[in-house]
C-alpha cells in the first residue's frame, strides 16, 4: 500500500512540475474544473445520439447538447439543421466528417494540402479513399493553383476537400473563397469540405472578418477541446448537417437510440468540461482570451523579427515559427520542429516572462 501511495505522489509531483512547460504544443493548460470532481464517482457515457434519449440513465447527454448548439451558433449553423457530437479529440472529428463525406459520396476523392495533419493520411487509409495530396504554399497555406489543376483532372469524382483551418506547423488556414472560387470556375458543384479547425476553430469564430462558417459552403468542422478552450481528457467536437447524418444513421433495438457516432460508449465527463467553460467564459471571454494570445504571439512574432531571427505569423494565429533552431532549445523547450523550422504557439498559460526568456535563449543560446 506504501509503494502504490508513494507510486501515485510521485506521478502527482511531476505533473504540477510540469504542467506549464509545454510552450510548443497547442494546449491550455490554464484550467480549473475542481468543481466536477465529485463525477468521477459515477460511470457516465453518452452512448448514442446525443439529440436521442438514452435508456442509459448517467448521461449528460443535456450538457453535451448545449455544447453542441454553442458550436452551431458560433459556425453559424441553425439548430434545425445542425447536428454534432462531442469526440475523443480533433483526429475522430476529422475522421467522422471524413466519413459522413465518403458515405454521401463513395465515388470521391479526399484533397488535402501537404501541410494538413498526419491524422488526414490515417483516414484515407481506414476509410480506404483515394487521396490526393497538394502543394502548399510557403506560408502553409494550400496551392490553389495545384487543387485546380488536380480537380481539373479528375472531375469525374465527388472532391472531398480537407481543408486546414490553422494547420499544425505554421498556423495557416486554406482560404475558403478562394477554394470555391476555384471550384466554381471548374463549374463543380457536387463537393464536401471538411474542415479541420483543431486550434484554431476556438479562435477564428471570434474574428467576424474571417467569416469561418457554414455559410461559406463547409460541410462539416473538427474542433479539439483540450487544445485551446483546455481539457484534463483529451476531447473535441465535430459539427456537421443532420440531413447527411440521417440518411447515414442505423437505429439500435437494444440501446434504444441512434448509432450515429464512431465509438459506441461515449465519455460523459468530457461534455461536462466543455460545458463548464463555456458557461464560465461564454463568447465575450473566448474573444478577450483570443484577444489576448493574438497579442501575445504578435509580441513574440515582433521580438524575433528584431532581433534579427526569421520568424512568421499567420493571420489571426497563434502559431509563430522561425528558422533553423537548435536542437538542444528545442528539447529545453519542448518545441516542435522539423530539420528546418521551429514554432511556438501562445496558449493562455504562456507568459511574456517566458517567451522573454525564450528569444534570448534563440538569440544567445540555451542557457544551461
Ligand atoms: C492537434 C491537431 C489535430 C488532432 O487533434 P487531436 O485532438 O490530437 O486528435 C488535427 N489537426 C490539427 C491541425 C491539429 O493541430
Amino acid at each position: 500500500m506504501q509503494e502504490y501511495k508513494e507510486a501515485i505522489k510521485q506521478f502527482y509531483d511531476y505533473c504540477k512540475k510540469e504542467k506549464y512547460h509545454n510552450i510548443g504544443y497547442p494546449e491550455n493548460a490554464d484550467f480549473d474544473y475542481s468543481e466536477l470532481k465529485d463525477f468521477l464517482d459515477f460511470s457516465l457515457n453518452n452512448v448514442g445520439d446525443p439529440f436521442k434519449d438514452s435508456t442509459y440513465k448517467l448521461n449528460s447527454l443535456k450538457f453535451e447538447k448545449e455544447v453542441l448548439e454553442f458550436f452551431m451558433d458560433l459556425f453559424k449553423i441553425s439548430r434545425e439543421d445542425g447536428w454534432g457530437y462531442v469526440t475523443t479529440g480533433g483526429t475522430e472529428g476529422n475522421l467522422y466528417g471524413v466519413y459522413v463525406a465518403r458515405e454521401l459520396y463513395p465515388d470521391s476523392i479526399l484533397y488535402y494540402s501537404e501541410d494538413a495533419h498526419y491524422s488526414v493520411d490515417k483516414i484515407a487509409r481506414i476509410l480506404r479513399m483515394d487521396k490526393i495530396k497538394i502543394n502548399s504554399l510557403s506560408n502553409g497555406e494550400i496551392d490553389y493553383n495545384d487543387l485546380k489543376i488536380n480537380l481539373e483532372e479528375n472531375k469525374e469524382k465527388v472532391p472531398i476537400i480537407f481543408a486546414n483551418i490553422g494547420t499544425t506547423m505554421k498556423g495557416a488556414i486554406d482560404n475558403l473563397d478562394k477554394i470555391n472560387q476555384v471550384l466554381d470556375e471548374l463549374s463543380i458543384t457536387k463537393k464536401y469540405i471538411h474542415c479541420d479547425a483543431a486550434l484554431s476553430g476556438m479562435i477564428l469564430p471570434f474574428f467576424p472578418e474571417e467569416n469561418l462558417n457554414f455559410a461559406k459552403g463547409l460541410d462539416s468542422v473538427a474542433i479539439s477541446g483540450h487544445k485551446f478552450i483546455g481539457s484534463p481528457i483529451p476531447c473535441g467536437i465535430v459539427i456537421t448537417k443532420k440531413d447527411y447524418v440521417n440518411r447515414i444513421s442505423k437505429e439500435i433495438d437494444y440501446i434504444k437510440t441512434i448509432d450515429n457516432t464512431i465509438t459506441g460508449s461515449r465519455n460523459g465527463l468530457t461534455p461536462l468540461i466543455l460545458w463548464s467553460a463555456i458557461n464560465k467564459l461564454k463568447e465575450d471571454g473566448f474573444y478577450e482570451l483570443s484577444f489576448n494570445c493574438i497579442q501575445k504571439a504578435d509580441y513574440f512574432y515582433k521580438k524575433l523579427n528584431d532581433a534579427g531571427i526569421n520568424a512568421w505569423r499567420n493571420k489571426n494565429s497563434i502559431t509563430i515559427f522561425f528558422e533553423n533552431p537548435s536542437q538542444e532549445l528545442c528539447k529545453k523547450w519542448c518545441l516542435a520542429s522539423n530539420d528546418k523550422i521551429a514554432h511556438v504557439i501562445t496558449t493562455p498559460h504562456v507568459s511574456y516572462k517566458r517567451l522573454n526568456t525564450l528569444i534570448e535563449e534563440i538569440c544567445n543560446g540555451v542557457e544551461k
